[in-house]
């Protein structure tokens, strides 16, 4: 069984810049994440997808073409980074289109898959995957399955194929999340890999493995370090916004040394590979859950569907 290895590859410094309103550069952060990450799975003889967002991307291009040459898949990961239900489908498209286009421009390949920022596509969304079909993409990882079945909608916990009246359709690689106590954790990768004991991932990996089902492992980048992330924030911003980054970091820094650790054991004990290689592994079952896009699209207008703030992506130290 080949497992799901993902890298969201992103500038935390830059985003949090951003999402405070300043135009910050990207950090050397970016890139040297990257390469940190990059040599730990080739210590391991391991191939993976790295999600990119495309004016980091545009911005460090020799590291990406690194990411593919030596041997990894580059998807998208859209262009602003905003939570998906911010968009409108037209604004959507745009962004999708224009990733997809930077990045094989950078790479030469084609990019094949997408992950929304905050893995924030709900059911008021489901038309993206129509936009993402359109774009040439044909496969998405950017739901919650748990969160998706909260709302009512009938989601399986594995990957399902998304299918348009016209006859094109899309695999989707939902991530899974659980209840553990207070805090709500996708399956498997960020906070869940940091925080939890490592016995949950364990556990879910036998499941996986039991059940015949590939695991999706995700981390960001930036989590393949020992550094401190305040480290590469740029002078001269205000005080007041110094002190919300502190404390984000803070946030994000919580369990960031266990994860280096955590990442080779699960890289030792089982076998991974790049989505696209288990995407096309997946098709050839032909034995995955069907659902109809227009009827995703229809439940998820109809009201089933009742907060669009959920608990697990409301808050960006909560990845
Ligand atoms: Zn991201």
């Amino acid at each position: 069984m080949q497992h799901i290895f993902t890298v969201d590859a992103e500038d935390w410094p830059q985003l949090l810049c951003s999402y405070l309103g300043h135009d910050c550069s990207v950090s050397e952060q970016f890139a040297l994440s990257i390469r940190r990450t990059l040599d730990l799975l080739d210590a391991h003889d391991t191939h993976a997808t790295f999600f990119v967002v495309a004016p980091h991307a545009a911005a460090e291009p020799e590291v990406v073409r690194e990411i593919a040459a030596r041997g990894h898949e580059v998807a998208s990961h859209g262009v602003s980074h905003a939570k998906l239900y911010t968009f409108s489908p037209q604004q959507f498209r745009e962004d999708i289109r224009r990733s997809a286009e930077t990045l094989e421009e950078i790479t030469g390949e084609k990019v094949r898959g997408y992950r929304a920022p905050f893995f924030s596509l709900m059911p008021q969304q489901s038309w993206a995957f129509e936009a993402l079909l359109d774009c040439g993409l044909d496969y998405d990882s950017s739901l919650t399955t748990l969160l998706w079945q909260r709302e009512g909608m009938p989601l399986p916990d594995e990957p399902f194929i998304c299918e348009l009246p016209d006859g094109r359709e899309i695999l989707e690689v939902p991530a899974l999340a659980r209840r553990f106590g207070p805090i709500t954790g996708r399956l498997i990768g960020g906070r869940t890999l940091r925080v939890l004991p490592f016995g949950t991932t364990l556990a879910h990996m036998h499941d996986r493995e039991r059940d015949d089902l590939p695991a999706m492992l995700y981390v960001h980048s930036y989590e393949v370090t020992p550094d401190r992330l305040m480290g590469y924030l740029p002078s001269g911003l205000p005080v007041a916004d110094r002190a919300k980054l502190f404390v984000s970091a803070k946030a994000f820094e919580v369990g960031m040394g266990r994860m280096s650790r955590a990442l080779s054991e699960l890289l030792e004990r089982y076998k991974w590979a790049p989505m696209r290689e288990v995407a096309d592994e997946l098709r050839e079952r032909g034995d995955l859950p069907r659902l109809q896009i227009e009827d995703l699209v229809r439940r998820g207008t109809e009201g089933a569907v009742t907060s669009s703030q959920p608990e697990v992506q409301s808050n960006v130290r909560a990845q």
